[in-house]
């Protein structure tokens, strides 16, 4: 060791630091938290705090930065928020008892992934830590939310492990050390990766601990086989993880729930963000479904409606049961009236039974845990007209009204406890004789002296006796000399002054005891009270989280039907087929941004015999909007939600997949192109007959004809090999020949009339391909300048007529740099690049057919020619 850092206090502070290496310490000293070495360098740079130096007795001096332990709470978000770890290190021992150097310990080590505080936490949304482990193409993902207690054990194949992490979105992701890149590339950018050592992962350890943790004999209990060993594992590893942040137990942790490959429609990362579920584009909730649908009254409600809408079911039978109560609660306004107002004002129950579990409900907390339970009559009562509908019925056959709980919280505690203990009353009147008298005695200290001294004179029938204090003798009572006959025997003299003696009583002294540590008693009693109303919670949480649970289900149905209602929804109607038909259909989010009735409903068919459809229409017609609006009913109505229709026939999809515009994802380094190539491989490789596939605009991020020969393949090969319903939006109208070619595609276009030289965007589908782009309609929408407009209808009537070198050469001074129209003059013509192709030897006459309609079909609608 240094020698400059070799007193006792640094030799502690290394001997914990050591063990504590990637984590922040905060080291408690008195009122402050104090960092030391590159700790202090980073957290003074982070929150802004004033780097000092410590001598230690030595040549050289230590950096260091303090926070005081009021202000604890902020600093520690900031750091956790930048991705760190922070360990609190407290004094364990009272420092005046201590011998030598105050005993410390880490009682706690926060990090993104393991917050209780409320200020860390959104409330609409789980804080899961995650543990992914892989083996044989089979990912294991355990998470758990150390604020609810909710804990997850997620088994999926390898395809859909990046889907079941961006739905359970972790804070932080525990991987094994030795983890190879196949797992590695499944973590998402931005997530802190904390590794552990790869025996952590082992399932036979792991099978130990969970048993231990949930006390079962195996895990059989738990839904979980030996084919489950990926997941068992990556929970030991989680497990272990979250002891060691919280050495003081994980009480509140609930069994697992464990979810299967199947259960829930996967859905990948784009289809997430481009049907804008939880998150804008742009980012944000507003413009979202969920901003649309959340008008849940609780946090619990808000978390398991997110939940819903990420995870939507592919079940018919659980999917049946959560409309069924939709179309109850839409039916009986007065019971959804009354739920939601029963609903109101219930906190977080969930969160609050889990900080209770974990032995840190402050006193307002707990008492707001027992005030929720309180409603759950008022719950009740509003469901008891529609007990038998959907949900409901397994919810209220196991309903729990907590009044045992509820009872003990709201009696115990008064009405507005403080934030912490001692800072006033916790415990209410009436609880506690020895407290209500010690209260009594604090409160009432003058008038006991006075009362004492009336009782001393009487007795005495010295009418000039004072009951007096001061701080070495503490309470006395003071005579004059004059009557010093009359002292009593049970007087002890303590002090003589000029003209008087002051006595104190054994009665006295005990008053005095009494009163001088009655605060302080108060104190220890109302936390004795406290911490055993607490504990006594605790051992509840069993029931607590299956109340939460409940409670979150009806927020979230209540929710659905209070929006069903107002925004005119309709109950889908799920088959087990494949047709997808959709009347009047709306876009839910679209719609709610312009004025009611403004938004034009369509209607959709898919079936197997129009399973394709080529969708085309200039920009801003609304194609776009169709396509979203056609993936959002379907994951609606299978989230359990009634849809924005006036009717809906839905064959329930296995998988929803979009592909949507040219996105970008620079963060991991591709280009645009290959990206979207790289979803729609994807899509080809996963789509089955029930999916439904919706691509808007594939190919662009390439020349023309390459794009054009890539949307066409990937169109044929949808049509014939995967046979699933897919939206095709396209500003390419040779796409709608593909109807002529293949029986099961059907064109649409979104309508729009000419108005001389204007367009007016009709918003209506219509059966048909467009005819045109209309490219310069918008750009002249745009306010692109007359000059600029007019050039361009020019310039379009000449490609048009196949006369690119007019357009070029007489007609412009220079070439237009655009990056395709050099193509249009170099690239032979797509037919004569097809013939060049052909090896006429080894083609059979079936071929010979097929290549002379695909031929016939490049010439036929070709506007350019080379
Ligand atoms: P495209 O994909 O064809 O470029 P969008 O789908 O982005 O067009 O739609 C452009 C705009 O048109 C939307 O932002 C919306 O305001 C409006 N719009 C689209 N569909 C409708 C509709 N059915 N009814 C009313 N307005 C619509």
């Amino acid at each position: 060791m240094d020698r400059e850092v070799s007193t006792p206090l640094m030799q502690q502070y290394r001997e914990i630091k050591s063990k504590h290496h990637d984590a922040i310490l905060l080291f408690r000293m008195g009122d402050f938290y104090e960092m030391f070495f590159d700790d202090a360098v980073t957290a003074s740079r982070l929150l802004g705090l004033t780097l000092t130096s410590r001598n230690n007795g030595g040549a050289s001096e230590v950096p260091l930065a303090g926070v005081p332990v009021k202000a604890v709470s902020q600093y520690l978000r900031r750091l956790v928020e930048h991705g760190h770890r922070v360990a609190i290190c407290e004094q364990v021992e009272d420092p005046k008892a201590a011998k030598g150097i105050v005993r410390r310990e880490v009682v706690e080590t926060v990090t993104p992934g393991a917050v209780f505080e409320d200020d860390l936490l959104d409330g609409a949304r789980d804080n899961f830590l995650a543990s992914v482990a892989i083996h044989e193409r089979v990912v294991g993902i355990s998470a758990a939310d150390v604020s609810t207690g909710r804990f997850r054990l997620v088994i999926v194949g390898l395809g859909d492990a990046p889907s079941a992490l961006g739905r359970l979105a972790p804070r932080e992701i525990l991987v094994a050390t030795g983890a190879g890149a196949e797992l590695r590339a499944l973590l998402p950018p931005g997530v802190l990766v904390t590794e552990r050592a790869d025996w952590e992962f082992d399932p036979a350890l792991a099978r130990d601990a969970l048993a231990e943790q949930f006390a079962i004999a195996g895990l059989a209990g738990l839904g979980l086989g030996d084919g489950d060993a990926v997941a068992v594992g990556a929970g030991g590893a989680l497990l272990r993880y979250l002891r060691e942040l919280q050495p003081s137990g994980l009480a509140q942790l609930a069994r697992p729930s464990v979810e299967r490959a199947g259960a829930v429609v996967p859905l990948d990362d784009m289809t997430r963000r481009n049907l804008e579920l939880v998150e804008s584009l742009r980012g944000g909730m507003d413009g979202t479904l969920v901003g649309v649908l959340d008008r849940t009254l609780t946090p619990m409600g808000a978390r398991c409606l997110r939940h819903w809408l990420l995870a939507p079911l592919v079940e018919r039978a659980p999917i049946e049961a959560r409309l069924a109560t939709v179309a109850a609660l839409v039916d009986d306004t007065l019971a959804r009236g009354a739920l939601r107002t029963a609903l109101d004002g219930v906190r977080d129950i969930e969160r609050l039974a889990g900080k209770t579990a974990a032995g840190r409900a402050a006193p307002r907390e707990l008492r707001a845990l027992g005030d929720s339970l309180a409603r759950l009559p008022a719950v009740a009562a509003a469901l008891a007209p529609i007990s038998s509908c959907g949900v409901l019925a397994s919810i209220v056959s196991a309903w729990d009204a907590a009044d045992d709980i509820c009872g003990a919280i709201t009696k115990t505690l008064v009405e507005r406890p403080p934030l912490t203990i001692g800072d006033g009353e916790t415990i209410a009147p009436g609880v506690d004789t020895e407290l209500d008298s010690l209260r009594a005695l604090r409160d009432g200290g003058k008038d006991a002296i006075a009362s004492l001294q009336m009782e001393e004179r009487t007795r005495t029938g010295i009418s000039s006796l004072k009951v007096g204090y001061n701080r070495v003798f503490g309470y006395y009572i003071e005579v004059t000399r004059a009557h010093d006959a009359r002292i009593p025997a049970d007087y002890q003299r303590r002090q003589t002054l000029a003209g008087a003696e002051r006595y104190v009583t054994p009665a006295l002294k005990e008053f005095e005891e009494r009163i001088l540590t009655a605060t302080e008693r108060c104190e220890l009693l109302e936390r004795e009270r406290f911490e055993a109303l607490r504990a006594r919670t605790a051992r509840e949480i069993t029931r607590l989280q299956a109340i939460a649970t409940h409670l979150a289900a009806l927020d979230a149905l209540a929710s659905l039907a209070e929006v069903a209602a107002h925004e005119r929804y309709c109950r889908p109607e799920l088959t087990d087929g494949v047709e997808l038909v959709i009347e009047g259909g709306r876009h839910p989010v679209v719609e709610r941004m312009m004025p009611r009735d403004q938004f034009i409903p369509n209607d959709v068919t898919l079936t197997p015999d129009g399973r394709l459809i080529v969708l085309t229409g200039p920009n801003m017609a609304g194609k776009s909007t169709i396509l979203r609006q056609i993936g959002l009913i379907v994951l609606m109505a299978q989230a359990g939600s009634f849809v924005p229709a006036t009717r809906a026939t839905i064959g329930i999809c296995d998988r929803i997949f979009t592909r949507v515009g040219a996105s970008d994802n620079l963060v991991r380094g591709q280009s645009t192109f290959m990206v979207e190539m790289a979803e729609t491989s994807a899509i080809l490789h996963t789509a089955t007959t029930r999916s439904l596939v919706l691509l808007d605009e594939i190919g662009r991020g390439t020349a023309t004809w390459d794009g054009l020969s890539i949307a066409w393949a990937v169109s044929e090969h949808l049509h014939d090999v995967i046979g699933c319903k897919t939206v095709f939006a396209t500003h390419y109208h040779e796409l709608t020949q593909l109807a002529n070619e293949l029986d099961g595609v059907r064109n649409y276009s979104v309508a729009v009339r000419e108005v001389g030289e204007k367009i007016l965007f009709l918003h209506r589908l219509q059966p048909g391909g467009a005819s045109r782009s209309y490219g310069i309609d918008v750009g002249r929408l745009a306010g692109l300048p007359p000059a600029v407009i007019t050039r361009a209808r020019a310039l379009l009537r000449l490609l048009e007529r196949g006369d690119l070198a007019a357009a070029l050469a007489g007609q412009s001074p220079r070439p237009p740099s655009s990056e395709q129209l050099p193509l249009f003059t170099a690239a032979p013509h797509p037919a004569v690049e097809r013939l060049r192709a052909i090896d006429a030897d080894a083609t059979t006459p079936m071929a010979a057919l097929q290549l002379l309609a695909e031929l016939t079909a490049l010439v036929r609608d070709d506007a350019v020619q080379p």
